[in-house]
């Protein structure tokens, strides 16, 4: 095309009016509706390397309103799959949720972001119901269990990762789905027992080459930045689309139905993806049973 009729192109349509907003390019995905994101509020439970890549996916979507909870600070062994992170971060040993805040507010300041600085077991209940969608980036079972049992009580969809070595998963749940599995559900009575113990996000107890039990969980920026753009995905599928199956009963096919009941695993080895079913418990304690303090 001769460069006189590219100018005359750019002319009409007006150059402010393709790049002078920043969300642009996501209007154009057919059922998107910003505003809609940029009312919503999400809760992102843990900012390590998966946390990271969710909250930078959402700040950047435009995403209202973002919850963040972790009580841990940073070390230099975070540094090689965390983008919101620094080496001066670590070698201060900031808090996590501070430099995360930090870094939204480069990123895009028009989202806001609530830091908290706390165990999960000690947060005010109420940011969950306060919650569009909750996310749980975590490293530990029980942390993960006590997210999704709060936000199955409370109606709020959760999506849940987990993430080692080339391999990951991801989960959503959401308890007006009354046919669909929870988290809990997968979580045999042995597991219950050994719930004290720190587990990789796959299940498996870890341990050093000692034998003693270490929380420490093998993995790489490639794997996590994978399962967190998933991860992420889920929760705007979720906001995007709520509205509509509240109202019809059934998901918008431009949106697609979120991965509910369902568990998405990537085998980084095989180069594969494969969504598995989740079968409910029927004993489950959690999604199974009309509970008086159902706060539904
Ligand atoms: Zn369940």
């Amino acid at each position: 095309m001769p460069s006189k009729e590219k100018n005359v192109d750019y002319e009409v349509y007006g150059v402010d009016s393709i790049d002078s907003d920043k969300f642009d390019r996501q209007k154009r995905i057919s059922g998107w509706d910003q505003y809609k994101i940029s009312n919503a509020t999400v809760m992102v439970i843990g900012v390590g390397a998966t946390g990271n890549e969710v909250v930078k996916n959402l700040v950047l979507t435009g995403i209202g309103k973002i919850i963040i909870i972790d009580y841990d600070f940073i070390n230099m062994s975070n540094l090689n799959r965390c983008v919101l992170f620094s080496r001066q971060s670590a070698q201060n040993k900031e808090y996590k949720v501070d430099v995360v805040k930090d870094a939204c507010e480069v990123l895009n300041p028009d989202t806001e972001i609530i830091a908290v600085k706390k165990d999960l077991n000690d947060i005010d209940k109420d940011l969950y119901k306060k919650s569009d969608v909750i996310c749980s980036c975590l490293d530990n079972v029980e942390a993960r269990l006590q997210a999704n049992n709060y936000a199955y009580f409370y109606g709020v969809p959760f999506v849940d990762s987990g993430i080692e070595e080339f391999f990951g998963s991801i989960q959503s749940v959401y308890s007006k789905e009354k046919d669909a599995a929870c988290l809990q559900c997968s979580i045999s009575n042995s597991d219950l027992d050994l719930m004290w113990k720190k587990f990789s996000c796959t299940g498996q107890e870890i341990q050093s080459e000692k034998g003693e039990t270490v929380a420490k969980i093998a993995t790489i920026i490639t794997t996590t930045s994978i399962i967190g753009g998933l991860q992420s995905q889920q929760v705007l599928k979720f906001i995007l689309g709520i509205d509509y199956y509240k109202e019809h009963g059934e998901w918008n096919s431009s949106i697609g139905k979120p991965l509910i009941g369902k568990q998405l695993n990537y085998n980084g080895l095989l180069n594969k993806f494969r969504v598995v079913e989740k079968l409910k418990n029927p004993e489950c304690w959690t999604c199974s049973y009309e509970r008086k303090d159902n706060i539904n």
